[in-house]
């Protein structure tokens, strides 16, 4: 039985994939510095440990005499786009201490594939229709903000360790996503989550609040796709970094209708300053082609999947 370590696996994509990893057959133990807010983990074990320190990597990475088969590095100090523009100190602190001691120790102890997520934050802010970026546009690097720049870093780190170790290295960089079992309230949520938390909590007729003026244009990825696109990646021969997205971009606007038509319900929009981030991002998808992967779920799919499940966080949360 292959296994697998599978790091922030108390988080939103790493509890998706550890369920996946569960279905391939694998053992699987998942670590975090906390427990899963929405779910039971999936894992067959779960430690919770601060992969900032160098003693708890190695203690995650442990198991029996060895160590794992693979290793899916997934832990950071993470949010949408309020919580990225008002924490620069945490996420370039924490989570480069993550990764700096995850992927030494993850080298030093013998682990032979090892998995790294991530962002298209790497690339510039563009304007809508700008020709796609190749992963190897990345560079010279101009990211919009510091959680980029942390990416940027620590994927070239564990590139530079799968030359001097005989560890196998792949880094995906994810495209926004989303999906149930995700965040969607207290301040770390991403887009997709907090208008659906807002139309679910607004009154037939009401106002809603959203960031900008509705023209960003994004693409959203449904969750298993996502995770769907991380096995891909991690069983490929694709060496260096590969954008994992929906081709589907929709306007900021255009997400807030999808959430209306799936909603059913009528309010109002009121666009207020707020840290949008970059005006878009066009990115190629061709090197994740490459391992057969297509995004399955449109927006408005992945849309009728996620707000039942914040509609009954919302809901429940009331009735406390
Ligand atoms: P998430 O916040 O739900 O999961 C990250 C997990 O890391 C959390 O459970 C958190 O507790 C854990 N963590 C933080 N500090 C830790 C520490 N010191 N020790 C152990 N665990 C720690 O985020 P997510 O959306 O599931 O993102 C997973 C990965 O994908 C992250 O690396 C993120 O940067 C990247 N990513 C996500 C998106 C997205 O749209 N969600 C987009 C691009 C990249």
């Amino acid at each position: 039985m292959k296994t697998a370590l599978v790091c922030g696996a108390g988080g939103f994509i790493a509890g998706h994939l550890v369920e996946r990893l569960k279905n391939e057959g694998y053992w699987v133990r998942g670590v975090d510095i906390k427990a899963h807010e929405y779910r039971v983990t999936a894992a067959d074990e779960f430690m919770r440990l601060d992969l900032r320190r160098p003693e708890d990597c190695q203690q995650a990475l442990t198991l029996g005499s060895g160590t794992f088969d693979e290793v899916y590095q997934l832990a950071a100090d993470m949010g949408g786009m309020g919580f990225i523009h008002s924490a620069e100190c945490e996420i370039m602190h924490n989570s480069i201490l993550i990764n700096v001691h995850m992927t030494h120790n993850a080298a030093e102890m013998g682990v032979p594939r090892y998995f790294y997520s991530s962002s298209v934050c790497v690339y510039p802010d563009m304007k809508p229709g700008d020709p796609e970026m190749t992963e190897a546009q990345a560079v010279p690097a101009h990211p919009d903000n510091e959680y980029g720049w942390e990416k940027l870093y620590s994927e070239r780190m564990a590139q530079a360790y799968s030359r001097r170790y005989p560890m196998t290295v792949r880094i995906a960089r994810f495209q926004n996503c989303y999906g149930p079992f995700g965040t969607w309230t207290g301040g770390r949520e991403k887009a997709p989550a907090a208008v659906c938390r807002k139309v679910a909590e607004v009154a037939e007729g009401g106002t809603i609040p959203v960031w900008g003026d509705g023209t960003a244009v994004r693409s959203y990825t449904y969750v298993d796709d996502m995770v769907d696109g991380i096995y891909r990646l991690m069983h490929s021969d694709l060496e260096g970094p590969a954008n994992i997205g929906n081709p589907e971009y929709v306007t900021v606007k255009e997400l807030v209708d999808t959430v209306a038509e799936v909603s059913g319900k009528r309010f109002n929009v009121e666009w207020v300053k707020g840290p949008v981030g970059v005006q878009s991002r066009n990115f190629s998808n061709e090197r994740i082609y490459s391992t057969g992967w297509r995004a399955r779920f449109s927006t408005l799919e992945g849309i009728k999947r996620t707000y039942p499940w914040i509609e009954a966080q919302v809901k429940a949360a009331r009735q406390k």
